[in-house]
């Protein structure tokens, strides 16, 4: 996993913050991959909602809009805590509301002895979408009440900014990942060159981000509708 918890990878999904943003999840399907590549759905679940979707697709995309409302409240409580600012009430707010929602909707299951959190699953489409969303709220919820909140870091690399969380041994790690970073802006000056070269405009995505980012968020931009 790239960022450690999904929240972070969920965060990362608005590519080139710093320069130039390019959304991976541009429609429905891409969260829901999203969700299936981080194992908080299973790819069963995944198909059904995805019929689901054809069915109702003002819903799929207003799901999408709440979804990313969150991530960029995220954005907003994270970066402030990285960059030592004061975390955004706006945002916090926005937060705390998905995060209460997730709320309603979780409980304990046993499992093996032990005591899961799990979520909700609703069969009418009208209600299956936001199921989605709860995962990842509580995700940001756990972290943002953990001990491993200062361990948060934003990637060095300018054009970079990814989040992830820390857990080297001496808590110096720089890069979301030395190699793939490194490699991915390498990438990037190999398009910038081709792109003078045949007149066309850069595009760092597709191949690049499936082989050098997680291959998990990779697949999103990789991916295409059946
Ligand atoms: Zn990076």
């Amino acid at each position: 996993m790239m960022g450690g918890p999904v929240c972070l990878d969920f965060v990362n999904t608005l590519d080139n913050r710093p320069s130039q943003p390019k959304e991976l999840l541009k429609r429905f399907v891409d969260l829901l991959w999203f969700c299936q590549d981080t194992g908080l759905l299973s790819e069963a679940r995944v198909n059904r909602l995805i019929e689901h979707s054809y069915l109702s697709a003002d819903m799929a995309a207003e799901t999408l809009r709440s979804a990313i409302e969150m991530r960029e409240a995220m954005y907003g409580v994270f970066a402030a805590i990285v960059n030592k600012q004061p975390v955004p009430r706006l945002a916090l707010g926005v937060l705390n509301a998905k995060i209460r929602y997730a709320a309603e909707h979780s409980h304990l299951a046993e499992k093996d002895g032990r005591f899961v959190w799990e979520f909700d699953t609703f069969n009418a489409p009208e209600r299956a979408f936001d199921e989605v969303m709860w995962p990842i709220a509580r995700s940001a919820a756990e972290l943002l009440a953990s001990e491993q909140l200062p361990l948060v870091r934003m990637c060095s690399s300018k054009t970079c900014q990814w989040f992830f969380l820390d857990i080297s041994k001496n808590h110096r790690r720089q890069w979301c990942s030395m190699k793939q970073c490194g490699n991915r802006a390498k990438a990037r000056r190999f398009y910038a060159r081709r792109s003078k070269a045949d007149g066309k405009e850069p595009s760092p995505q597709g191949t690049q981000r499936r082989t050098e980012k997680s291959a998990r968020v990779g697949k999103l931009s990789g991916r295409n509708p059946s």
